[in-house]
């Protein structure tokens, strides 16, 4: 049978620009198969409330990078929704490995965990949904230009405010984004790269999709968890490879005012990996260019993840 386009397939099938590859090979449930074929149904509770959960994994030449601090972030937030994982760590751990040999991915590559709590009756209870659905797709991630890089971020302090953390907590890694998404528009709309979000209290939290940093008199400074943030695995690695240049990191309530007078600023994430912030609210940081203290974590952290 041969199919027509007519007027109204193409118009409800527009060419999508940022469409996946047409050969990549997705773990839906139990196996792989073509992307063509991995559907998550209109009665996903993941898509009809945002009820599920994600991770966000870094694959440097062929190996997941800090594969059990994900997992154990994964089972943290599953725990936290009250949603069943279908699958043990080590089978989550096997089904990404072999998404990734799917998918040819022997360098360096990225993995987004998903697990919605599956297909259910409409109306938001729990106990009419039964199959939680455990997605991973192994594919290429490049979050900013090279240029970035040098130059920094430009950000804005978004008017959005972070989820109250006694709200569903920031912590988990939840398919709610939106708050992070409006705040990301905002950006934009400002002609910035980023936000950084402020918390009901007027404490700073994170950006949108990446911890934050300060640098002042030679310390390091960045919200706790109780500011509304998500427990980032590279904001870990960066206390550490501090810790090891006896740099003193510190968790600290911050403001505005103290983004604002920062000698550096970096934000940090597993896409990101460490970016420089170099403007906020049109504030330079520091002298507007990437600090030292920023540039020697950048440098440790390359060899740190090509080590690991
Ligand atoms: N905050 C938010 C809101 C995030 O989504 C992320 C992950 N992109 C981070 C911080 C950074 O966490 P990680 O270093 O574990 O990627």
């Amino acid at each position: 049978m041969t199919t027509v386009a007519t007027e109204s397939t193409v118009r409800t099938t527009p060419m999508n620009p940022f469409a996946p590859r047409a050969d990549l090979k997705v773990w839906m449930g139990t196996e792989v198969v073509p992307v063509s074929e991995a559907r998550v149904g209109v009665f996903d509770h993941g898509l009809l409330y945002g009820d599920g959960i994600f991770e966000g994994i870094r694959i440097y030449n062929g190996r997941i990078f800090k594969e059990a601090e994900h997992i154990r972030r994964f089972f943290e937030s599953a725990k936290a929704i009250r949603l069943e994982l279908p699958m043990t760590g080590e089978e989550i751990s096997a089904a990404m490995y072999e998404t990734m040999r799917a998918n040819g991915i022997t360098g360096d590559g990225y993995i987004r965990l998903v697990c919605t709590r599956g297909v259910g009756l409409l109306g938001i209870s729990i106990s009419h949904t039964a199959c939680p659905m455990l997605i991973v797709i192994a594919d290429k991630i490049a979050l900013y230009p090279p240029e970035v890089y040098e130059r920094g971020l430009r950000c804005i302090v978004s008017s959005v405010v972070r989820n109250n953390a006694n709200s569903t907590s920031p912590r988990v890694k939840s398919l709610n984004y939106l708050n992070n998404v409006m705040a990301k528009l905002e950006a934009k709309d400002a002609g910035a790269d980023e936000a950084v979000m402020i918390n009901d209290e007027g404490h700073v939290s994170e950006c949108t999709g990446d911890n934050i940093f300060l640098v002042r008199y030679g310390e390091l400074l960045t919200p706790s968890p109780a500011e509304g943030i998500l427990e980032g695995v590279t904001r870990s690695v960066v206390m550490e490879l501090a810790r090891r240049r006896h740099i003193p990191v510190s968790e600290k309530v911050l403001i505005r005012h103290d983004l604002y007078i920062a000698d550096e600023c970096f934000a940090t994430g597993t896409a990101a990996e460490i970016v420089p912030i170099t403007e906020i609210n049109k504030r330079m940081i520091g002298d507007g260019k990437p600090g030292p203290i920023t540039r020697m974590l950048m440098q440790d952290f390359v060899a740190y993840r090509n080590e690991e």
